[in-house]
């Protein structure tokens, strides 16, 4: 039969339609299977639990998110800061060495094949501290904050120290790495592996003098071999400053950054 709109009259409106749908079908027969399962999986989907969890259509569960994350890394264990590590000295006069051996042996010589700025050297701050170079315009273009990685952990543990014990003085870093210039190739600020350090007060240019310069720059000796530092030495060069010259092995501990790349004290 032959659809159309004359067929209503000429063969019955039920006819027409059974001839409708039959050719309905002849034409949509190959698609049927896969309509009907794609109307089958739309169907399923709309019950699916995600999928009514992400359109908010089920209460928020607790353990829905927290089962597919990975397991936070874990900071590591950094040692505490805030306490000194060896006893006080009963003294620790003008010139005097701790321990008494050459800091080569104390502390290991200059070895140019096992440094590496780029691997050894960080930048150091503490708001706490009066850094040389802060000062000193462009008369010198040295970075005192710059210290070999070993000598932190010491250094920091030092900052504390003085804040704790020299009430009214801040810890002053005189130098810290220079590669090149008034130190002698062997010395350890080559290195950043050397720190030369005095007490001031806060907010003054001037550094201590006189007895009470003597007085503190024994104390501070005692300090920073309470912190850790592998040789001491309160030093009192002709021609220069008086200071505590304060040095680690190259193989010494490292504070290492959290892994949110900042440091975590205890
Ligand atoms: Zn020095």
């Amino acid at each position: 039969m032959i659809l159309g709109p004359e067929n209503f009259f000429v063969e019955g409106r039920t006819a027409t339609w059974r001839a409708f749908l039959r050719a309905v079908r002849r034409r949509l027969g190959p698609v049927l299977p896969w309509a009907a399962m794609l109307l089958l999986g739309f169907a399923l989907g709309r019950g699916c639990p995600a999928r009514r969890h992400a359109a908010g259509l089920l209460p928020e569960d607790p353990g829905f998110e927290a089962e597919n994350l990975p397991e936070p890394p874990r900071a590591p264990v950094l040692p505490p800061l805030r306490e000194p590590v060896r006893p006080a000295p009963e003294s620790f006069p003008r010139g005097a060495r701790r321990p008494v051996s050459a800091e080569t042996r104390a502390a290991g010589a200059v070895r140019p094949s096992a440094f590496s700025p780029g691997r050894d050297l960080v930048y150091v701050d503490d708001p706490r501290c009066w850094w040389e170079s802060d000062h000193d315009g462009d008369t010198d273009d040295e970075c005192d904050h710059t210290m070999h990685a070993a000598a932190e952990l010491p250094f920091r543990r030092l900052v504390h120290l003085v804040e704790q014990r020299e009430p009214g003085l801040q810890l002053r870093v005189q130098e810290a790495y220079r590669p090149i210039g008034i130190h002698t190739a062997r010395s350890l600020h080559s290195e950043g592996r050397a720190l030369d350090l005095t007490l001031g007060r806060p907010g003054s240019s001037k550094s201590l003098s006189g007895p009470e310069a003597s007085a503190a720059l024994e104390r501070l000796a005692k300090l920073a071999w309470q912190a850790g530092f592998d040789w001491v030495y309160n030093e009192w060069p002709k021609g220069g400053g008086p200071h505590v010259h304060a040095s680690v092995r190259r193989d010494a501990p490292r504070l290492r950054p959290a892994v949110d790349g900042r440091l975590h004290e205890p």
